[in-house]
C-alpha cells in the first residue's frame, strides 16, 4: 500500500499539516480560551459591580430602601439577565427581581452555541444558576445584601460570543486552507522529486532492455538528481563501451583464428592433394601458424587469469637493471632486423622489490608494442631511473602514436587502434591489459602521452 513515491511524499506532508492545525488547536485552545475564561470571570465581576452601585445610589436617594426606586432598575441594563434578590440589614427581602424562564432558556442556548472552545468544555454541562451575594455598604455601614443570579459560569454577551465564534470559525477555515494548500504543495513537491525519478528508472529500463544510447538531461535543479543522472549516463556509457569492445572482441578473435586456420587448411588440403611436397618450408609454415594460435590462446589464459584477479606475485628483491638490459639484448636482434634503432638509458644497480618475471613481462610487451609500432629509420628509448625510492621506467618511441580517440581505450582489453588492426604484426589487443594490470598489482602507475604520427611513451612509476 502506498508505494508509490508521490502518494507517499503527499501523505507525509498532509499528515505534517494535519499534526500542526492540531497542535495549533490545541495550544489555541488552552492558551486563548484561559485568558478568555479569565477576562470573562472579571467582566462578570465588573457587572455584578456595578448592580451592587445601582443598588447603593439607589439607596442613596433617600437614605432607605425605597420600593418604587427599586422598581425603576427592573429596566436598567445594568440588571438585565441577573436575578436579584435584595434584603435589608434585617434580612427582610425589600426587592426581587426574576429573568423570566425564556431569558433562562436563551441564554443557555446562547452558552450553547457559543461552543465554548474548540474543544469544548465542561462549563457546558453546567447551566444551573449561580448565585453570588454582595453586601451594600454605605460609609462602612451594612444596609443590605444583594444576591445576583445568573445561569452558568457567566453571563454572556453576543459580541463575546461572535468573539469565541470568530476564534474557532478562523481556526476551522484556516485548517481547511492549510489542508488545501499542503495537498496542493504535496502534489507539485512529489512532482519535482517523482517526474525525474520516473524519468531514470524509464532510462534504467531502457538499459536493462539493451538501449544503451539513452541520455538523461543533467539540467535539474535538484543536485542528488543531477549526480544521479550523471551515474546513469556514465554506466550506459561505460555499458556501451563494452558492449562495442565485446563485438569488436569476437570479430577480432574469429579473425584471428581464420587466419591461421585458414593457411593450415590450405596447405595440409595442397600437400593431402599432392598439389605441395610436404617440404621443410610448407611445414614451416604451418607450424608459425600453429605457433600463432598457441600464442593467442596463451594470452588468452593470462587475460583470464587477470580478469579473475588470479595474478600471483613472486615478490624478491632483485637488480632492476639487469634486467631490462638483459631484455634490450634479447630483442636488439629483431629490431636490428626491423631497422629501428634501441636505444637504453638505465642506471646501473637498482635494486627493487618485486615479481621479476612479471616485471620482464611488461617489458616485453612494452618493447613489442615500440618494434610492432614503429617502422625502419625509427628510434626506440628505454629509460630507467632511481628517484623518491621509486623506480621509472620510460619506454618511448617514435613511431606512428596513438590519436587522441583511440588514447582513452588502449589499455582496454583486446583494443586495438583501426591503423594497427590491418597489420600482419598486429596482436589481440591483450598486450597493454596485461601491462596495466601488472603495474596495478605491482601497486605501481602508468601513463602514455602519445601523438599522432610523432610516437609515443609509455612511463611506468613502481616504488622499491
Ligand atoms: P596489441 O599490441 O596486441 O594490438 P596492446 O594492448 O599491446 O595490443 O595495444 C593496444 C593498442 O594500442 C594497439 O593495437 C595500438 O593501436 C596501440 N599501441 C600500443 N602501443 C603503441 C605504440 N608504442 N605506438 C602506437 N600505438 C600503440
Amino acid at each position: 500500500m502506498f508505494k508509490s513515491l508521490r502518494l507517499r511524499m503527499i501523505l507525509i506532508i498532509l499528515s505534517g499539516t494535519i499534526l500542526s492545525i492540531l497542535l495549533v488547536s490545541i495550544i489555541t485552545n488552552v492558551t486563548l480560551f484561559n485568558k478568555f475564561d479569565k477576562y470573562m470571570a472579571d467582566e462578570q465581576e465588573n457587572k455584578i459591580q456595578q448592580v451592587v452601585e445601582l443598588l447603593t445610589n439607589s439607596y442613596l436617594i433617600e437614605n432607605q430602601w425605597n420600593e418604587r426606586v427599586l422598581d425603576n432598575i427592573r429596566t436598567s441594563p445594568i440588571t438585565r439577565g441577573f436575578n436579584i434578590v435584595l434584603e435589608d440589614d434585617k434580612q427582610n427581602i425589600v426587592f426581587e427581581y426574576y429573568v423570566d424562564n425564556s431569558m433562562i432558556h436563551h441564554h443557555s442556548e446562547m452558552m450553547r452555541r457559543m461552543g465554548h472552545g474548540m474543544m469544548g468544555s465542561n462549563m457546558m454541562d453546567d447551566m444551573t444558576l449561580t448565585w453570588k451575594q454582595r453586601e451594600i455598604l454605605i460609609d462602612g455601614k451594612k444596609v443590605g445584601v444583594v444576591n445576583v443570579g445568573y445561569t452558568g459560569p457567566f453571563m454572556i454577551s453576543e459580541r463575546e460570543i461572535e468573539f469565541t465564534r470568530g476564534i474557532n470559525s478562523s481556526i476551522f477555515y484556516s485548517a481547511i486552507i492549510s489542508i488545501l494548500v499542503s495537498v496542493f504543495l504535496g502534489i507539485y513537491s512529489s512532482k519535482i522529486v517523482s517526474n525525474p525519478v520516473l524519468r531514470i528508472t524509464k532510462a534504467a529500463n531502457d538499459i536493462r532492455r539493451g538501449n544503451l544510447d539513452v541520455k538523461i538531461s543533467t539540467q535539474h535543479n535538484i543536485k542528488e538528481i543531477n549526480e544521479l543522472s550523471e551515474s546513469i549516463n556514465h554506466l550506459a556509457e561505460s555499458l556501451n563501451e563494452q558492449e562495442q569492445l565485446r563485438k569488436r572482441l569476437t570479430s577480432d578473435i574469429s579473425h584471428e583464428l581464420r587466419t591461421p586456420l585458414t593457411i593450415l587448411q590450405s596447405h595440409i588440403e595442397a600437400i593431402i592433394d599432392g598439389v605441395w611436397q610436404p617440404t621443410k618450408d610448407k611445414m614451416k609454415i604451418c607450424k608459425n601458424e600453429v605457433d600463432r594460435l598457441i600464442k593467442l590462446v596463451e594470452e588468452l589464459k593470462k587475460l583470464t587469469d587477470i580478469e579473475n584477479n588470479n595474478i600471483e606475485l613472486h615478490i624478491s628483491k632483485f637488480n632492476i637493471s639487469i634486467l631490462i638490459n638483459e631484455i634490450i639484448t634479447s630483442f636488439r636482434i629483431e629490431f636490428d632486423r626491423k631497422g629501428v634503432e634501441l636505444k637504453s638509458d638505465i642506471q646501473e644497480n637498482i635494486i627493487i622489490n618485486g615479481d621479476k618475471d612479471k616485471i620482464a613481462q611488461i617489458l616485453i610487451n612494452l618493447l613489442s608494442n615500440g618494434l610492432k609500432f614503429t617502422n625502419s629509420g625509427d628510434k626506440v628509448t628505454v629509460s630507467v631511473k632511481e628517484a623518491n625510492n621509486n623506480v621509472k621506467i620510460e619506454v618511448s618511441d617514435t613511431g606512428i602514436g596513438i590519436s587522441k580517440e583511440n588514447l582513452p581505450y588502449i589499455f582496454e582489453r583486446f583494443y586495438r587502434s583501426d591503423k594497427s588492426r590491418n597489420r600482419k604484426t598486429g596482436g589481440a589487443g591483450i598486450g597493454l591489459t596485461i601491462v596495466n594490470a601488472l603495474v596495478e598489482s605491482h601497486n605501481g602507475t602508468i601513463t602514455v602521452d602519445s601523438i599522432e604520427g610523432k610516437g609515443t611513451k609509455f612511463t611506468i612509476t613502481l616504488s622499491k
